[in-house]
Order: structure tokens, then C-alpha cells, then sequence
């Protein structure tokens, strides 16, 4: 992959990264979309990054459909797809590890030990292979956001981060490769987590100031659901994720799937 974003970059063109599990959906595609209107050249990256998921967790059921995901890149015109095997990305013996600090440690951090040093870790990997001026990623995932603008500030990562907004289903449900495990009442049930985000910035919207406050709109309206198992539900500030702000931000299991959604109350809730 350098080689060739060497040749780009020896051309002027700019590079824009999409980095990505696969399975992709209207979210990965908006993603895409801001990265062809901002760079010359876009890289789309598929992997399924084992060192990002716990012991517990989905890997092996992680969906993959590789041949449609081929095809949405191809129509939407990207440049390359880079698809590392894990034996590329971690070559036996690989044992380096990067490691982000406090911004990784609450929230998701706490709920999913060693997550947020395999995703530092392949995306430190993924711009050394791509070499990108800019790299894309969802708002969808805000705590990550502000892992990678950490991690790529403390380590002179020279690419600029782009943030793309979420993008919902009509009724609210954040977009999700994970959607697809939801049956019919999960996934309706699903909705309280968008729901709660409209709630509480409702409350914003009407004057109401006290973070304590505005997660217990998030709690009471999350715990209406008996199918939503709730891991947090906080309302904290969005660049380091500790002190109080007005980043909403919730994680719940519906069923047997783990969804996260978030929502700056200071601004009202879309659709
Ligand atoms: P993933 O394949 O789940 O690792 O996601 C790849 C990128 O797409 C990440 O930067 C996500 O934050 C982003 N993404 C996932 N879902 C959405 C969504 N509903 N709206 C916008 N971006 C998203």
C-alpha cells in the first residue's frame, strides 16, 4: 500500500483514509463520501481487527461480506481498498503495543479492557501503510474520536482527523454493522438509545443545565425498556470523556448485542 501512496503523493494528489471493519453501511459510505470531496485519492481499509475485541466479544461472529462491500466501494468510485491480512498486520512476534492514557480509560475504556490499545495500535499501523493526509471517522463512535485526535497529536501523526456525523435510521436507531444481529423486538426496543439522546437534549433544549440531571432523562427513559440492559449512561465532555459536558453518550446490551450511541445535547436531536 506505501508504494502506491507513495506514487500518488509524488503526483500532488492528497490521500484521504476511510478505515473500517467492513460490513459496510450508509454510515462507512457518508464517510467516503466527505474523503472524495476533501482528497484526490480515497483508500477505503477492511479489518477486523482481533486485537480490538475482547475475550468475550464478537470477533468471530463479526459480519463480514467482503464481495458486496467490493462492489458499494467500486460504485462509489474509491481509489484502492486495502484489506491487510491479520498475519500482515501482526506478524508472529509483534508485540508493540500503543497505548493512549487517560481519554481511553473511562467508559468504554473501563467496559472493554484493551479495546482502545488495539484500535490506537491499528490505526498507528494503518497510517503508516497509507500515508493519508486526512483520515475519516464517525462521530458514531465519540470516544474514539477523541482517542485518535489524542493519539495522533502525542505522536506527530501528521493526518489531519475528519469527523463525520451519524447517520440514523428514520426513527432514530444509529446505523450499525451490529444492527444485523437485532431481531424484530430487539431492534425496536434498540430505539431507546436514540430516544433517551432526544429526551435529554429536549431537557437541554428547555433550559436545563445540571449534567447530573440530564443523564438521569438518559437513565429514566433507557430503563423504560425491559430488552435494553444498560452499561452507561453519562453526560460528560467530549474532548476528554472525564469532566462534566454535554456529550450524552450511552452503551447498552439488547440482547445479546452490545450498541453505543451519543448526542451533543447542546444541539437538537436530528429528524
Ligand atoms: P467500523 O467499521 O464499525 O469500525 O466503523 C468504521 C467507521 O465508520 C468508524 O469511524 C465509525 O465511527 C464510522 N461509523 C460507523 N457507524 C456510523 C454511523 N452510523 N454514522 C457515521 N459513521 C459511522
Amino acid at each position: 500500500m506505501r508504494d502506491a501512496s507513495r506514487a500518488w503523493r509524488a503526483d500532488g494528489r492528497t490521500i484521504g483514509l476511510v478505515p473500517t471493519m467492513g460490513a459496510l453501511h450508509a454510515g462507512h459510505m457518508s464517510l467516503v463520501d466527505l474523503g472524495r470531496r476533501e482528497n484526490d485519492v480515497v483508500v477505503v481499509s477492511i479489518f477486523v481487527n482481533p486485537l480490538q475485541f475482547g475475550p468475550g466479544e464478537d470477533f468471530a461472529l463479526y459480519p463480514r461480506d467482503l464481495e458486496r462491500d467490493a462492489r458499494m466501494l467500486k460504485d462509489a468510485e474509491v481509489d484502492a481498498i486495502y484489506m491487510p491480512s491479520t498475519d500482515v498486520m501482526y506478524p508472529a512476534g509483534a508485540g508493540t503495543r500503543v497505548r493512549v492514557g487517560d481519554v481511553a480509560e473511562p467508559l468504554e475504556g473501563a467496559f472493554r479492557p484493551g479495546h482502545f490499545e488495539g484500535v490506537a495500535t491499528v490505526v498507528t499501523k494503518l497510517f503508516a501503510a497509507v500515508e493519508p493526509d486526512r483520515a475519516y471517522f464517525g462521530q458514531k463512535d465519540a470516544q474514539q474520536v477523541a482517542v485518535i485526535r489524542r493519539l495522533t497529536r502525542d505522536l506527530d501523526l501528521g493526518v489531519d482527523i475528519r469527523v463525520g456525523p451519524i447517520v440514523r435510521e428514520p426513527h432514530g436507531l444509529a446505523l450499525s454493522s451490529r444492527n444485523v444481529y437485532l431481531n424484530t423486538a430487539e431492534r425496536q426496543a434498540a430505539t431507546a438509545l436514540s430516544s433517551a439522546l432526544r429526551q435529554a437534549a429536549g431537557a437541554y433544549a428547555a433550559g436545563e443545565r445540571d449534567p447530573e440531571a440530564l443523564r438521569r432523562v438518559l437513565i429514566g427513559r433507557l430503563e423504560l425498556e425491559p430488552l435494553v440492559a444498560v452499561d452507561y449512561a453519562q453526560v460528560v465532555d467530549p474532548a476528554t470523556f472525564q469532566k462534566p459536558g454535554y456529550l450524552g453518550v450511552v452503551a447498552a446490551r439488547v440482547g445479546k448485542t452490545r450498541l453505543i450511541d451519543n448526542h451533543d445535547l447542546t444541539k437538537p436531536f436530528p429528524g
